[in-house]
């Protein structure tokens, strides 16, 4: 290694270490703070950003880059070094453009929002927010005029977290899922007792329950020995290095989804960054190649893993042991349609697979709205339940189970509510792929044998971290560009069996 790849390399390690501390804060603050931690935290968390910001924007950081891009020139695209210098050079680009200043009120901005959108949240008073979402907006609009756009405010912000996507190109995915999910929600509406879910609210003791889902995970390849689970408001998953990757959950005696299904959603998070190659640490390409492919490998545990028939195949027997109570008169096929019931519903963390991406078509709409300034924060309320209505036909009882109901325009995560729907979409694209190599993959997963589908994602996915963009993740891993079709494939044949529906898709 040459002498100043080592010492761009001791620098990028040195901003790793000051974001990582940054992220135990933001750990200990959902877990374990007392309420009273808050301001000195918003201090602490500030200075690290602002910190780790200016040391990774030095002109020395820049000059490096310019002097290794010759060295790197003739190696290949995939290798480290290569990967290395492309991939900061990207980042070190955009974060030049972001005065340390902004970068050190966002995160104050964002952590004193907070607690001001719980107690609102709390209490259904978008008044009492609306000072702070205001502020915010302005800010986010200020951090997408410095990083600067062709066409929309919002491609600044969508290509920060999804290099190479546009706003254009969100637009028609969401146009093409909407032609998709409309019918289906209506068609599955129309057979609604096909499935009965009251099994999922007899009683299941918590403590249990947070027992059973960490060795779920732990099943699944979560590695617990470079982790660990706490309880939070929200589950998380917290990437601190290779051998620090932690998830939180939550859980409720009264509805069994929220602890199984939220801890496999983050083991799914976690095993992803568990299994990113270990000499890419302390650099900035140790992590998920974008949010939305991360979120495709939460969803794709969650979802297309943990809500299938073979994987309660595999853990009903198991599960029932542990809850003979609530589970009496209940089989495997009953419980994995109870998990799956699909019907409009206000909470997008509740919604089932079907109507799901309709929750984050609305909030892309309305942050687009928002940053072009054709809607006002005060009426934002008002514009959240109009969409409400029209995409899912309810009507929104109060503003906590409508706008105030998602931390992410408290916390400055503008523009981050697509990766969910990329990772639905990417997840099914991605098994897809899995299926057409390892063709057993129901036989495995009702065996209970996930190290085969484990060891496929980290050879093709994970231990490559963020070596490329999801455009290139996509055509190098399946061979095509981000198409919608597996995830619609997908979802009508699932929904449509289970809900006894002849679509034309799906039937014939
Ligand atoms: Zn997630």
């Amino acid at each position: 290694m040459s002498e100043k790849l080592q010492k761009l390399k001791d620098i990028l390690g040195e901003v790793s270490d000051i974001n990582r501390a940054a992220s135990v804060l933001v750990w200990d603050q959902e877990t374990y703070m007392p309420p009273g931690g808050l301001a000195n935290r918003a201090d602490q968390y500030s200075t690290l950003r602002r910190i780790a910001h200016s040391r990774f924007t030095a002109d020395e950081v820049g000059g490096l880059l310019d002097d290794l891009d010759g060295e790197v020139r003739g190696l290949p695209f995939e290798s480290d070094h290569a990967s290395l210098i492309r991939v900061t050079r990207r980042d070190y680009d955009r974060a030049r453009k972001l005065p340390t200043e902004l970068v050190a009120e966002i995160a104050r901005a964002g952590t004193m929002a907070q607690p001001v959108w719980r107690k609102a949240r709390q209490d259904s008073d978008f008044k009492l927010f609306a000072p702070y979402l205001q502020k915010n907006v302005e800010l986010i609009r200020r951090v997408a005029d410095a990083l600067g756009y062709r066409k929309r405010p919002y491609d600044a912000l969508v290509d920060r977290y999804e290099p190479g996507l546009t706003t254009d190109q969100l637009e028609a995915i969401f146009a093409e899922l909407k032609k998709a999910i409309v019918p289906l929600v209506s068609d599955v509406g129309r057979h609604a007792d096909a499935v009965d879910d009251s099994v999922l609210h007899r009683g299941f003791d918590p403590d249990a329950q947070l027992a059973y889902s960490l060795e779920v995970v732990t099943k699944l390849g979560y590695d617990v020995k470079r982790g660990r689970q706490d309880i939070s408001a929200h589950p998380m998953t917290f990437a601190f290095g290779p051998g620090d990757v932690r998830i939180t959950t939550r859980v409720s005696r009264n509805f069994f989804n929220e602890c199984l299904f939220g801890s496999i959603h983050e083991s799914g998070h976690g095993m992803y960054s568990q299994g990113i190659e270990q000499n890419l640490d302390r650099t900035p390409l140790w992590g998920e190649a974008s949010p939305g492919v991360d979120e495709s490998q939460s969803r794709l545990w969650e979802n297309l893993v943990g809500r299938s028939a073979a994987f309660w195949q595999y853990f009903f027997p198991s599960l029932r042991d542990r809850f003979p109570g609530p589970l009496k008169g209940v089989d495997d096929e009953g419980f994995f349609k109870a998990v799956n019931r699909a019907q409009p519903s206000l909470i997008r963390v509740e919604a089932d697979e079907v109507t799901y991406n309709l929750h984050i078509l609305l909030r892309f709409e309305l942050e687009n709205e928002l940053l072009e300034a054709q809607l006002k924060v005060e009426d934002l309320p008002e514009a959240w339940n109009a969409l409400v209505k029209s995409y899912l036909g309810l009507d929104v009882p109060n503003d906590r189970e409508g706008v105030l109901q998602d931390i992410h325009w408290s916390d400055m995560s503008f523009a981050n509510f697509p990766a969910y729907t990329l990772g639905n979409v990417i997840g099914a694209q991605l098994l897809e792929k899995v299926r057409s190599e390892v063709p057993d993959l129901d036989g495995h997963i009702a065996r209970g044998e996930f190290g085969v589908l484990l060891d496929w994602l980290r050879l093709n996915l994970y231990r490559h971290g963020r070596k490329f963009t999801p455009g290139e993740v996509m055509e190098r891993v399946t061979g095509r560009p981000l198409t919608t079709e597996p995830w619609v494939t997908y979802v009508r044949q699932k929904f449509g069996t289970l809900y006894g529906v002849r679509t034309a898709e799906a039937g014939s």
